[in-house]
C-alpha cells in the first residue's frame, strides 16, 4: 500500500509498503478515508522532536472505516466509520488514571509513537476509536481532532459569557477556535492573522474582526477597551509580546502555539498586572465533544477546508503548510 514514511529529520518519502499484517487482540484494521496535515507534522519533519518510532507513518487527524476486527473486539463492527483519538498515552500513570491523559508522563501521539493515517490502511486499538455520526462527511469528521484541540483551548481560556476574545493566529487551531466561539455563542472575536486572504476567509465564514498585531491598534479596534481573554496560536515571540501589552490587567492568555526556541517574556508586566498565562495541550474529552458539534458546524467547516487530494500530493501539502501560504485552514488527503 502507499504510505508516507518518516526516517529522520528532513527525511520523508511516499513509499509502497506491505499492508499491515494480522490484526492483534483488541485492534481493528482501518481503511483511511480522509486525513489532515497538522502543524506538528511539519515540526516533526524539521526536527524529529516527538518521533519515537523510526520509520513511522505520520498522520494523527483521520477518519476511517473498519474493514476487519481482531479478537476480543467489542463495541465496534466491520463497516463502522470512526475517527482516531490522536493521543497514544500510557493509560496507567496517575495523570491517565485521573482523566488527564493529555498530561500523561509517557505521552506519545499516533503518527509519532505508532503508525498513523497517511497510508491506505492503519491498525488501531479500539480504545482509540470514536464513532462518527452518519450526518457528517469524512472530510469534516477528520477535523474532529484539531477541533478537539481548539475546544480544549476554550476550556482552558474559560472566558466570561459574552466577553470578547482576541485570537492571535488564524491557522487551524486559532481559526477553528474562532469558528467555535462565533458559531456557539456569537461573542465578538478579534483576529490577528498576517495572511490577509485567510483573515478575510474567516471574516466571511464566521464574522471575526481582523486587527493588526499592535496593542494600540487592538485597543482602537475594541473601542478603547482591552481584551481580557486572548489565545496565542502562533508561537511567535513578537506576537506574544504584543498580547502581553494588549491584554487587560487581570486578563488571561491561553497558549497553544508551539515555538521552536525559547521565548523571552516581560515577567514584570505579568506580575504587576496579574496576567494569567495558561498552557493548552491536545485535549481531555474535548475530541468527543467536538464530534457532537460537527453536524452543526459543517456549513462553516466546509468553507475552510481544501481538497480532498490524493496521497501522491502529500509532500506538496507539507510544503504549502510550511510556507503558511494556503488560504484554507487545512487540506484533506484521501488515500
Ligand atoms: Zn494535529
Ligand atoms: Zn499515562
Amino acid at each position: 500500500m502507499k504510505a508516507l514514511r518518516f526516517y529522520g529529520m528532513g527525511d520523508i518519502k511516499l513509499e509502497d509498503i506491505p499492508l499491515p499484517g494480522h490484526v492483534p487482540d483488541g485492534y481493528v484494521r482501518l481503511k483511511v478515508l480522509a486525513a489532515g496535515v497538522c502543524g506538528s507534522d511539519i515540526h516533526n519533519l524539521k526536527t524529529g522532536q516527538w518521533i519515537s518510532k523510526i520509520p513511522v507513518t505520520p498522520g494523527h487527524e483521520f477518519c476511517a472505516r473498519i474493514t476487519e476486527i481482531g479478537p476480543s473486539v467489542v463495541g465496534f463492527s466491520v463497516g463502522d466509520r470512526v475517527v482516531v483519538d490522536s493521543r497514544a498515552n500510557c493509560g496507567a500513570c496517575d495523570y491517565c488514571f485521573s482523566g488527564a491523559g493529555n498530561l500523561c508522563r509517557k505521552m506519545g501521539f499516533v503518527g509519532e509513537a505508532c503508525d498513523g493515517g497517511f497510508a491506505e490502511q492503519s491498525l488501531q486499538p479500539i480504545h482509540r476509536l470514536l464513532a462518527v455520526p452518519d450526518s457528517v462527511t469524512d472530510e469534516i469528521a477528520a477535523l474532529s481532532e484539531p477541533l478537539g484541540v481548539s475546544l480544549r483551548v476554550l476550556t482552558r481560556l474559560s472566558a466570561s459569557p459574552d466577553a470578547p476574545v482576541l485570537i492571535a493566529g488564524g491557522g487551524p487551531i486559532g481559526g477553528l477556535a474562532a469558528i467555535l466561539l462565533r458559531e456557539l455563542d456569537r461573542r465578538p472575536v478579534y483576529l490577528i492573522e498576517r495572511n490577509a486572504a485567510r483573515a478575510r476567509l474567516l471574516e466571511d465564514v464566521c464574522g471575526v474582526i481582523p486587527v493588526a498585531c499592535d496593542s494600540d491598534a487592538i485597543r482602537a479596534a475594541m473601542g478603547g477597551k482591552e481584551p481580557l481573554f486572548c489565545i496565542e496560536a502562533t508561537g511567535n515571540a513578537r506576537v506574544m509580546e504584543q498580547l502581553i501589552k494588549s491584554v487587560g490587567s487581570g486578563g488571561r492568555i491561553a497558549l497553544v502555539g508551539l515555538t521552536s526556541g525559547q521565548m523571552p517574556l516581560s515577567t514584570n508586566e505579568i506580575v504587576e498586572r496579574e496576567i494569567e498565562l495558561v498552557g493548552c495541550s491536545v485535549f481531555q474529552d474535548e475530541q468527543r465533544k467536538a464530534i457532537q458539534l460537527l453536524e452543526r458546524l459543517s456549513p462553516a467547516l466546509h468553507q475552510v477546508i481544501a481538497g480532498p487530494v490524493s496521497l501522491d500530493q502529500i509532500l506538496e501539502i507539507y510544503q504549502e503548510s510550511d510556507r503558511g501560504a494556503n488560504v484554507k485552514l487545512k487540506t484533506i488527503i484521501r488515500p
